[in-house]
């Protein structure tokens, strides 16, 4: 592995600083927990694509730059230094996108991926539901064709699904052979929300923002065109969209990276508290290398992908250790804060300060999304370790 950049790298990261400079919005966007913010959002993916900085990876014909996994860390560590918007399209451009094109047929990559690059149309992804989450062959929504073959009719209930509220489409898997069980008879189906028989029904998450949804599904009709790759085989075109999101592309070493920068500059500002518990020095250090040492793991693992490498059950590693460590390290920033950490971000005055406990409140949610950490627990003893089930 090579440790510095090329000038082609380096002119890469001058390129998209200048395009940051030039155009993240001067004031924070509003949350896109928000009708508002989810608005301000979808324009700021579509300025995004107009600059071809949207999807770096996807290839050119598509709106992309074909950009390797290594330009993709530099322009992630950029896009977190200019605190540039986060993205409201994350389950098309980065977990659903890849799978269309490798699984959907030309003309479902013709319909859909210029909707999704442009921020016309924002997806969500409906894999939970009650008693299928961490078990998720346990799905239970069906969908059966109808007698002419030319739709689906669903039934059911998706849970926990991000970004719903306001979202245009959804992409989950249904069970299409109501005589099957576990992984066999899903169908991964893609579903307008404004399908008529479809209710969306806001969960409120910790700050009363209404961050997901419950979807119901009462006989609604769905296009058999929208199935993307062959009836009951849903669950290995869906392995390939959960691989992208447990993968690198989840969550870049710079979100960390730059949350520990703040962190240091946060104590440096407050030392004098800070230094009253000893600890808390040593919270920050561990931290700033924590979060260094996930950059060059990542790094170290980019290349190994270039080189045709493959990520296996070592992406249960990377899960756990970056979503601790957001959790540690918003820990830190409150107990630097100490009373002043209980001041939400629309608080009179709040200032930065609100954005420590509004990452807080987000990081409790790490070890829990895209697969818990109990589950990615047992993946590493089973797969890595090579230990007995039970
Ligand atoms: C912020 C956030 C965003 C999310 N977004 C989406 C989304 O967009 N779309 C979507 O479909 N879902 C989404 N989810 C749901 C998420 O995928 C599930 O919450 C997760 O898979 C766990 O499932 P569950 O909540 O049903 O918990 P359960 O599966 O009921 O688990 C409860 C507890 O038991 C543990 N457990 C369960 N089975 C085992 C086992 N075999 N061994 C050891 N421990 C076990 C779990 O680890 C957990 O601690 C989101 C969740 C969060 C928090």
């Amino acid at each position: 592995m090579e440790l510095t950049y090329t000038e082609e790298q380096q002119a890469f990261r001058q390129e998209i600083r200048t395009w940051l400079k030039a155009n993240v919005p001067s004031e924070p966007l509003k949350s896109f927990d928000t009708e508002e913010g989810f608005q301000q959002h979808r324009e700021w993916e579509a300025k995004l694509y107009e600059g071809r900085w949207g999807m770096i990876t996807w290839p050119e014909e598509m709106g992309g730059r074909g950009a390797d996994l290594l330009q993709w860390l530099i322009f992630e560590e950029e896009y977190y230094a200019a605190r540039a918007p986060l993205r409201v399209n994350q389950n098309g451009i980065f977990l659903l996108g890849p799978t269309l094109m490798e699984y959907g047929t030309e003309e479902q990559k013709k319909r859909f991926l210029n909707g999704m690059a442009t921020g016309k149309d924002i997806w969500c992804q409906g894999w939970s539901e009650p008693n299928a989450g961490s078990d998720m062959a346990a799905i239970r929504s069906r969908a059966d064709l109808s007698e002419d073959g030319s739709h689906y009719i669903i039934n059911g209930q998706k849970t926990w699904s991000t970004r719903a509220v306001w979202a245009d489409w959804c992409f989950g898997m249904f069970r299409t052979d109501p005589e099957s069980s576990r992984h066999k008879g899903l169908t991964f189906i893609l579903v307008p929300l404004d399908s008529e028989g479809i209710t969306v029904r806001p969960i409120p998450q910790l700050d009363g923002l209404p961050g997901f949804a419950e979807i119901f599904f009462d006989n609604v009709k769905v296009p058999v065109d929208c199935r993307l790759g062959g009836e009951g085989e849903g669950w290995s075109v869906a392995m390939a969209t959960a691989g992208f999101e447990r993968g690198l592309m989840l969550r870049s070493p710079a979100r960390f990276q730059e949350t520990a920068k703040r962190l240091v500059e946060l104590y440096k500002a407050n030392r004098e508290e800070a230094d009253q518990d000893p600890a808390i020095r040593d919270a920050v250090i561990r931290a700033y290398l924590d979060a260094e040492a996930y950059a060059l793991t990542t790094y170290q693992t980019a290349c190994r992908l270039m080189q045709g490498g493959k990520i296996g059950a070592e992406a249960s590693t990377n899960k756990i250790f970056w979503s601790e460590l957001d959790q540690r390290m918003h820990a830190t920033a409150l107990k630097i804060l100490g009373a002043r950490a209980e001041l939400l971000p629309h608080a009179p005055n709040a200032g930065d300060v609100g954005t420590w406990l509004d990452g807080w409140l987000f990081s409790q949610s790490g070890p829990i999304y895209a697969g818990t950490n109990e589950i990615q627990r047992n993946i590493i003893a089973e797969r890595l370790l090579g230990m007995p089930r039970k």
